[in-house]
């Protein structure tokens, strides 16, 4: 019986698994299956683009996977048993059950509120593609002069208050941050997000916590209120809830908590990457919720899972960060360079030639994702480890 290897998520941590595990192991050894909920892999790292009016380019998983060996389920992920090694899906033919024997978890994550009060139900979100669609039909019914506040002065958060300010001049855009604008960045690359800032006329409202979002305004801590037409919730990433629901061992908020392997610590057939994991990296830091960190762990694992399975060599892929690459608007960006862990160095690539960049990262991060085994040396493995006995089962329970 092939040895039947699921993951869960088709973003840019599990298609690129599902991709190179095809390249490791024996097709007669291995059920590849790969499941999502959407037909398409959604470029998350482009949805304020898709919130101001842009059109992303379609990309069908059922194309990019095809003749790769892996086979494609289109459900929701309704659940799963890690003690009986089952998902629970659901798609238009009803409920079912699939069984595993090894599980990659890559379901991302959505936006975060934080529990800030009014924030679910006033404001709007990027996280995820129908949150930036709302947005998208909401901000395309604005009247010249009518508010918006991007809360969050995040990556996500700069990156949305500039493509709204750029595209929609006509409107009075306004970030809320907790502390400086772009404080973590270099003296460089902070100097040129606050020149783009003031170029685009945005309004900056430093050290302010927002407290509570309203219809029509957010309140903050201070006891003001700030006029908002529309507000765009962007304080940071919370992972998929399913993880919290097993019997997984998760951080407080809800990721896998893995080894260096991407392997649970508490349920070694199951491996999580990208958004979903809580992984550690140089310096002993978590990895940060971002693609950077999606491919990293997306490969490690794949490379793990396959060692693991044909008696291999555990993979040692490094994990580090480079850069972080910002868009501001579609003329602008920083590419601020970083240390090993992540912390900013002095120099930083700023202005037009930045918003190329960014953007060639992030075609060549879909391109990844969209020809997920083209370009990798193909070095099928047979398979020689036997799955192991699944709790209750008839194997164990005679044994
Ligand atoms: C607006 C925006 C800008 C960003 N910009 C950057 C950036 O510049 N650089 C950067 O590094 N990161 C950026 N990020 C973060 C980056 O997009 C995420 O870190 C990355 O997408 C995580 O990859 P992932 O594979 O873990 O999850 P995802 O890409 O979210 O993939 C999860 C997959 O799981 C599927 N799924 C979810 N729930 C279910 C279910 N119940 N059943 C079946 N399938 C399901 C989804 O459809 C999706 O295909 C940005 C994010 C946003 C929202």
């Amino acid at each position: 019986m092939p040895h039947r290897i699921i993951v869960l998520g088709a973003g840019y941590a599990g298609a690129v698994t599902a991709g190179r595990l095809a390249k490791r192991l024996r097709r007669e050894d291995v059920a590849l299956t790969l499941v999502n909920a959407e037909p398409d892999f959604v470029e998350r790292v482009r949805l304020h683009q898709l919130a101001i009016g842009q059109d992303l380019r379609p990309r069908p998983l059922s194309e990019m996977f095809a003749g790769t060996g892996v086979e494609l389920r289109l459900a929701k992920v309704t659940g799963i048993d890690v003690d009986r090694r089952t998902v629970a899906v659901i798609d238009a033919n009803g409920a079912e059950e699939l069984e595993y024997d090894t599980l990659v978890y890559a379901l991302g994550s959505g936006w975060n509120t934080q529990g800030v009060p009014g924030a679910a139900e006033h404001a709007h979100e990027i996280a995820g593609r129908p949150g930036a669609l709302r947005l998208r039909e909401r901000l395309a019914g604005l009247a010249t002069g009518q508010s918006v506040v991007v809360v969050g002065g995040g990556l996500t958060g700069l990156e949305a208050a500039t493509e709204i300010a750029e595209a929609r001049p006509d409107l009075d855009v306004a970030l809320a941050a907790r502390g400086e604008l772009a404080d973590w960045l270099s003296p460089k690359g902070r100097g040129h997000v606050r020149k783009v800032f003031e170029k685009l006329g945005i309004t900056v409202h430093e050290h302010t916590v927002v407290t509570g979002v309203e219809a029509d305004r957010v309140a903050t801590a201070d006891g003001t209120s700030v006029p908002a037409a529309v507000t765009v919730w962007t304080t940071g990433f919370a992972a998929h809830p399913i993880a919290k629901a097993t019997a997984l061992e998760v951080t407080g908020t809800g990721q896998i908590v893995v080894d260096g392997t991407m392997r649970s610590v508490s349920h070694p057939e199951v491996y999580a990457i990208g958004d979903a994991a809580m992984a550690v990296g140089p310096g002993d830091k978590p990895l940060r919720m971002s693609c950077a960190s999606g491919g990293f762990t997306a490969w490690q694992a794949a490379d793990a899972v396959a060692a693991r399975l044909t008696g291999g060599k555990l993979p040692n892929v490094p994990i580090r960060y480079f850069n972080q690459c910002i868009s501001l608007g579609r003329k602008e960006g920083v590419i601020q360079y970083v240390t090993a862990d992540d912390r900013a160095v002095r120099a930083a690539l700023t202005g037009r030639l930045a918003a190329v960049y960014k953007e060639l990262v992030c075609k060549g991060a879909a391109w990844g994702v969209g020809n997920p085994t083209l370009g990798m040396p193909t070095r099928r493995r047979r398979v020689v480890q036997q799955p192991a006995a699944r709790a209750g089962s008839a194997v164990e329970a005679s044994a």
